[in-house]
């Protein structure tokens, strides 16, 4: 099929790569003039696994380009994939996604079948705006055109997209024309019978068997995205609500989300206690869902009290942080870790960034480090106000506490002894509860977890 995917971000570009290595024809294009220098220059502009070694494989047949009249009338699907941040109000800011339906609807070509689908993570009822804006602009030009609509939320996990757009949990397909779901269920073919060929570093994995195929309404399939995303936001808030308790009783949260992780139907992921959720995704998702929640007056309770602990939890690290300094002000503090989780540069809503901010208002001098995030970081919060550090045990020296605040690999690795004789007071904050208490002990420094 000819596909033209429109936003080559985390999401755009994941669903080129995946959908060019099923054997379509794909157009990703983009208004980033960077970006897609990036991109023709065979390097990807987000740090994905897998992602250059694909763009190479992958050569000339997959096009990247600005030209958007050049290619969408030839093109059999159209996927929108820009972004939808969220507005002051909290409200998902849908301009992008309209915008580039109207650019859409600007191009199509008489007498042809097209489906157009938001992959986007968008307020429920925009696929119907989305008919609404192209089919007006189709008839004001006089086009005579069968244009078809579909919503096909993308679950992939930033750090691993392309290994879940590969091998997804599931592929949901919302439509209500039986065209439209043959056309998408024909372009998922070789994903959903897994017959195509895996790139050779995304091997597919034993345990792995073919994806449920999920067809449903537009409705429904935009409102299950939110709903998967405000859970996961839950689960992890809950389990942070239980470690301020563990803190109280002196009970080990981490003890507590293993045996309640052991139980199949709770499961292990989203239950480790720490700094709170942030990303790209959960903080805007979870206020854009209340804010349609609120078009109809009602209330969300458990997502909003799923918020309010999230925001809380950063005051509970700073509280540990200042059981030991006392007074914040003037005290150096070190940040191991920027990145919202690892495997990524992005520092988008980073729950690291947020606590940076708040130490930062209180008068902290604040120093950081990340594997690859830190240059991301610098651009957000002003080079004024952190120091850059690219060696860990640099940052160290003459530090009054450390916060581990993004759980990389590395750390793991890290010489405890050596960052506990460089800091002035060693003190570390393990905000994702990311390292074992004996060893940071031993190694001669103060361990503070969270609820253990
Ligand atoms: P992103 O910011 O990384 O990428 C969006 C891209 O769209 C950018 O490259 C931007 O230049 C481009 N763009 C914006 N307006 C354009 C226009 N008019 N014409 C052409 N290009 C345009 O965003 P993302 O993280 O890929 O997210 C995209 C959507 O997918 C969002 O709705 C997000 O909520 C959702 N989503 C994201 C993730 C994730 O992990 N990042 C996961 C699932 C769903």
């Amino acid at each position: 099929m000819n596909i033209a995917i429109i936003g080559t971000g985390y999401v755009g570009l994941t669903t080129s790569l995946l959908l060019s290595q099923l054997g379509h024809k794909v157009i990703g294009i983009d208004k980033d003039q960077d970006k897609l220098k990036l991109l023709n220059s065979g390097t990807s502009p987000i740090h994905e696994y897998g992602a250059n070694e694909l763009l190479a494989q992958l050569g000339d047949d997959i096009v990247f380009t600005d030209n958007l009249p050049g290619n969408v009338p030839n093109s059999d699907v159209l996927i929108i994939a820009v972004g939808t941040p969220p507005k002051a109000s909290g409200e998902a800011d849908v301009s992008a996604v309209e915008a580039v339906a109207l650019e859409i609807a600007d191009c199509l070509a008489q007498n042809r079948d097209y489906v157009i689908v938001v992959k986007s993570t968008v307020p429920i009822g925009t696929n119907k705006r989305v008919a609404y804006l192209v089919n007006k602009r189709l008839r004001e030009r006089d086009i005579d055109t069968n244009v078809m609509y579909a919503s096909n939320p993308e679950f992939l996990r930033e750090g691993k997209a392309l290994y879940d757009s590969f091998y997804p949990d599931r592929v949901l397909i919302g439509a209500n024309e039986d065209l439209a779901q043959d056309i998408l269920s024909r372009m998922y073919r070789p994903l959903i019978d897994q017959s195509f060929t895996p790139p050779s570093f995304l091997p597919r994995e034993e345990h792995y068997s073919v994806p449920p195929v999920v067809i449903t309404d537009p409705t429904s399939a935009e409102l299950s995205k939110y709903a998967c995303n405000a859970f996961l936001a839950t689960k992890i808030s809950f389990i942070n609500e239980i470690a301020g308790l563990c803190d109280r009783v002196g009970a080990d949260v981490t003890q507590v989300s293993r045996v309640m992780g052991l139980d199949h139907r709770i499961c292990s992921p989203f239950l480790n206690a720490g700094l709170g959720w942030g990303g790209s995704c959960l903080p805007k998702d979870t206020s854009a869902l209340q804010a349609v929640a609120d078009e109809y007056d009602y209330e969300l309770r458990m997502i909003e009290a799923a918020r309010e602990v999230n925001e809380r939890q950063l005051q509970v690290v700073i509280e540990k942080l200042q059981s030991e300094l006392k007074v914040l002000r003037g005290q150096t503090i070190g940040v191991l870790g920027v990145a919202f989780k690892p495997d990524t540069d992005d520092v988008r809503d980073s729950a690291s960034i947020a606590l940076i901010r708040i130490l930062l208002e209180r008068g902290a001098n604040i120093r950081i480090h990340d594997p690859i995030a830190t240059q991301n970081a610098v651009a957000l919060l002003g080079a004024d106000n952190v120091e850059a550090c690219d060696d860990a045990y640099i940052m160290a020296q003459g530090l009054d506490a450390l916060l581990l605040a993004t759980e990389w690999p590395e750390y793991a690795q890290l010489s405890l002894e050596k960052i506990a004789s460089a800091m002035a007071s060693p003190v570390l904050v393990d905000a994702r509860n990311f390292l074992h208490p004996e060893d940071v002990a031993e190694a001669g420094m103060r361990y503070l977890g969270i609820g253990r």
